[in-house]
């Protein structure tokens, strides 16, 4: 049993590299590496139009799209925000100086429960941030309505919900600006990177100047910006990736049928069911363990999987809001977010990429199951 592969939580998907050295050897001869370069003008061109959106920037990763979101917005002030989400959602708005207001989740999606955030609105909120937790679409309808009527802004962390469509319309469109991760362990990646998604010429304008030292033309800075270029190498690497990323879709489609075959009905263990209109992208297949029910506690079942070489991982455990630089804020308190609590006690995640063969799902069921 120890001599089997160990089965990890996620693969990177890869580019050709025969393909990837044809464009390596254009971008020696050109030595156009970064700035502005050709591929990095296809690939912002050929990501707007795979995710249906007209205005998109490339990021470096997608932490800065998040900081640069709300530099770009003006925000200031206190944001609502989930705890139950990675690190970076909170840390953006720790870093423009504002104060993050944690609300509780929605059990049945693990996004922000809309029914929770007006009680946490103040005179001092300004904005909401929300996250597609798993690829799960927010009640954004719900979150508009509550932000057009207190004047808030809406930035959607999306890092999880590349290609995610709602009845035929892309996820980003919600809200005033929408945040992607390209980093090695998403559906879509170039090794590290992100975007930031707005819905207008001039607002693309301002997030280009901000992400390129606020820089406006050759002597004039407009803003204190930062510098998130992305070079000639990881646009080329991204412009071969969205070429097998259906295909990768559609390979983790199947694991996730796969496993709720084999989990389907098996006592103390939840999981999520497509939900109806919403074109997924299956990045996470979290399981919820009733440690009472199953016989088990999460972590003991953490643990067994791990000897069997099943490596799911905890995503996300701990809460951000139990991180020493967050547990002081009144909203941290656990009392106020009782169903993140649970969710973060209960999540495994299992592996999940494009690259898992049938042996691999059986294995992993095995490591549950048995
Ligand atoms: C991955 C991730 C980020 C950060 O993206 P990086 O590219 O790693 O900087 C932000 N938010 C969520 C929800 C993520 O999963």
């Amino acid at each position: 049993m120890n001599e089997k592969k160990p089965i990890l939580v996620t693969s990177p998907l890869l580019p050709d590299l025969q393909e990837f050295n044809k464009m390596l050897e254009d971008i020696w001869d050109s030595k156009w590496v970064t700035n502005n370069g050709k591929y990095h003008g296809q690939l912002e061109e050929a990501l707007a139009e795979y995710l249906k959106v007209p205005y998109l920037s490339l990021f470096t990763n997608g932490t800065l799209p998040l900081i640069t979101a709300l530099q770009a917005l003006r925000i200031g002030g206190e944001v609502i925000t989930t705890p139950f989400s990675f690190v970076a959602t909170t840390h953006s708005i720790w870093w423009n100086g504002c104060k993050p207001v944690f609300v509780d989740i929605d059990p049945a999606t693990g996004d922000l429960d809309p029914d929770k955030i007006e009680a946490a609105i103040t005179p001092r909120t300004t904005a909401i941030m929300p996250v597609h937790v798993y690829g799960k679409p927010c009640d954004t309808e719900r979150i508009q309505e509550i932000a057009d009527k207190y004047g808030l802004k809406v930035i959607y962390d999306a890092a999880h919900a590349f290609g995610v469509e709602v009845n035929g319309r892309s996820v980003l469109e919600a809200g005033d600006m929408s945040t992607l991760s390209f980093h090695a362990t998403k559906v879509y990646n170039t090794l590290e990177g992100g975007a930031l998604v707005c819905h207008d010429a001039k607002t693309k304008q301002r997030i280009d100047y901000l992400k390129n030292f606020g820089f406006a033309g050759e002597t004039e800075v407009v803003a204190p910006g930062i510098n998130s270029k992305v070079d000639e190498v990881r646009a080329a690497y991204g412009l071969l990736n969205l070429k097998q990323v259906d295909q990768a879709i559609d390979a983790r489609h199947k694991v996730a049928v796969a496993y709720r075959e084999g989990l389907r009905g098996v006592a103390g263990v939840r999981y999520f069911e497509d939900m109806p209109g919403v074109r997924h992208n299956y990045s996470y297949f979290p399981i919820f363990i009733d440690a009472a029910e199953f016989g088990m506690t999460r972590d003991e079942l953490y643990g067994k999987m791990k000897k069997e070489g099943v490596f799911g991982r905890r995503y996300f455990y701990p809460l951000i809001s139990t991180f020493s630089t967050y547990r002081g804020l009144p909203s941290a308190d656990p009392s106020n977010l009782p169903e993140a609590t649970k969710m973060a006690e209960q999540v495994i995640c299992l592996p999940m990429h494009h690259d898992l063969s049938e042996e691999d799902v059986a294995r992993v069921l095995d490591s549950i199951l048995k």
